[in-house]
């Protein structure tokens, strides 16, 4: 890094962790042909090798990277505590040599050799100590960066909700967990109503603030065991474990109920927005299918919404009744 001048930022790191591990990847193609034709490695090309090989979707690279790193950690640690126990272990040595005295030799001279041995091991032990600290100091900074680039790679960077790809690792344990224990798990789908609108009357500053402030209401709605996250565009979902439709339908009302009541300011002038609604779909999962099943129910429940008027809650028994009316 220090020889192509990458800035030695957590995810600069994360990249060429991966890289220096040897293992053939593309990755470590891609930046081998970027040496070789003498690329600099800017901020753009950085982020692109971020994003690109480390922050994919499967992420597997970065959770690689993260795996390794904390066992060279633990191994590290390992070793330089048996060094400490070692050294010990040769002071140690050193008394009993000490105690036992050899028969002959001048007592008064013996104890200055052992002392001067005793000295040295004892210095020896202090500086393995200080800089075994300081090993552990420098270990824990990477394993800390490294846990906070895995963040950034789950989190969505306009809103901070958690991203697509932490939507679907969160899924799929709660998924699982509520196949074990036979409890039940739904899921809500929120769509600003008439955004496009908003957008084009405000400014899509203006629109960023609001999608930020829709997804603090929404984070704020639901309960501590449920996973807010933006799935994309304009449309946040949110995961709830333990909930049936009922009780999702519950907490989507005042989720819907909160945005519509929000008084929306606009920073730069003081002018207050017309206020922003969402209409908003339920389904409940039905054990052993796919998560994209159950969001194409919920989709389907969210634009019957849009139909009926928007600002509203639709749960997907809803789309029987209306098939059954048809
Ligand atoms: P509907 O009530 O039917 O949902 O109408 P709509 O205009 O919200 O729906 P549509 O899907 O036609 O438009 C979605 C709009 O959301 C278009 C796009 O400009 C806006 N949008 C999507 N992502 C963002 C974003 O990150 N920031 C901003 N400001 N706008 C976004
Ligand atoms: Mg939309
Ligand atoms: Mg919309």
């Amino acid at each position: 890094m220090a020889a192509q001048h990458v800035p030695a930022t957590p995810d600069n790191f994360n990249v060429w962790f991966v890289y220096s591990m040897g293992v053939p990847s593309d990755l470590q193609r891609a930046i081998d042909i970027l040496i070789g034709n003498r690329c600099k490695f800017d901020a753009n090309v950085n982020r692109d090798l971020f994003s690109t090989y480390v922050a994919a979707p499967d992420g597997s690279a970065a959770s690689l990277a993260s795996q390794q790193l904390h066992s060279v950690m633990d191994a590290a640690q390992v070793f330089l505590a048996t060094a400490i126990a070692d050294n010990h272990a040769q002071m140690r040595a050193i008394h009993d040599v000490a105690d036992q005295g050899q028969a002959g030799s001048d007592p008064k001279l013996l104890v200055q050799q052992l002392m001067s041995e005793l000295a040295k091991a004892a210095s020896r032990a202090t500086k393995l100590e200080a800089s075994f600290a300081d090993k552990t100091r420098e270990l824990e900074a990477i394993r800390e960066n490294l846990s906070k680039s895995e963040e950034r790679a789950r989190t969505d960077t306009l809103t901070g909700l958690p991203n697509r790809r932490a939507l679907e690792e969160f899924f799929r344990k709660a998924q699982i967990a509520a196949m074990e224990q036979g409890e039940p798990l739904s899921l809500l789908m929120l769509d600003i109503d008439h955004f496009k609108k908003f957008n084009d009357s405000f400014g899509h500053g203006v629109g960023d603030q609001v999608l930020r402030l829709m997804a603090q209401v929404l984070r704020d709605k639901v309960r501590e065991v449920d996973l807010p996250a933006r799935y994309g565009g304009e449309e946040l979902i949110a995961v709830l474990p333990g909930a049936d439709l009922s009780a999702a339908a519950v907490i989507a009302e005042r989720v819907r109920r909160s945005i519509a009541e929000c008084q929306i300011t606009r920073r730069s002038t003081g002018e207050t927005l017309p206020s922003i609604t969402v209409s908003i779909g339920a389904a409940q999962f039905q054990p052993g299918e796919a998560m994209g099943d159950l969001v194409e129910r919920c989709d389907r429940a969210l634009y019957l919404a849009k139909r009926n008027g928007r600002n509203r809650v639709v749960a997907e028994t809803e789309l029987d009744r209306e098939i059954a009316a048809v």
